[in-house]
């Protein structure tokens, strides 16, 4: 670990760093299978959740992580849609929380994007999308030149009026 580091990482935020590493090192992430399937009985909410786990390998780690869902007030399911919220899934932790954004790429695929404060106005907003627990290990520990921003940054309804991050 960096000495630099200004705060430990959880034991999810370890386990993202060590498969990042892992990753870099051998070129292959970890093979996690198929996405769970959305059966008509279960509430969407719960399985954008068990999405969620899926893809960050969260069983795994053998101890329990909560993760809260809800609509998102501000972004769409679908790009330029207007009738369904994105969702929101929020993973606390003691000293922080992380939460993602839930919503269907331009290829009609669930993608997470981590939200983080907009470098030009502050706003909540799509940062980087996030889909395996590698990409949250790079994303930790910085290494954005491999993960290169989410696609919804710019389009982001949550950026302040006039910021100039949010393009037309
Ligand atoms: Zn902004």
């Amino acid at each position: 670990m960096p000495s630099t580091m200004k705060k430990p990482f959880n034991y999810v935020e370890n386990a993202a760093v060590t498969a990042a590493v892992k990753r870099a090192r051998t070129g292959q992430p970890a093979q996690i299978g198929p996405d769970p399937a959305l059966h008509s009985q279960d509430a969407e909410l719960h399985w954008v959740e068990a999405v969620l786990r899926h893809r960050l390998s969260l069983r795994s780690l053998n101890r329990p992580v909560s993760i809260r869902a809800k609509d998102d007030d501000i972004h769409p399911l679908v790009a330029d849609g207007q009738h369904f919220p994105a969702v929101a899934l929020s993973i606390p932790f003691a000293d922080r929380t992380l939460t993602f954004l839930a919503s269907y790429d331009d290829r009609r695929r669930l993608v997470f994007d981590l939200l983080a404060p907009c470098e030009r106005c502050g706003a909540p907003v799509p940062a980087e999308e996030i889909n395996s627990l590698e990409d949250l290990g790079d994303y930790l520990l910085q290494a954005r030149d491999t993960l290169g921003g989410s696609p919804r940054l710019r389009t982001s309804p949550a950026h302040a009026a006039g910021c100039l991050a949010r393009g037309d």
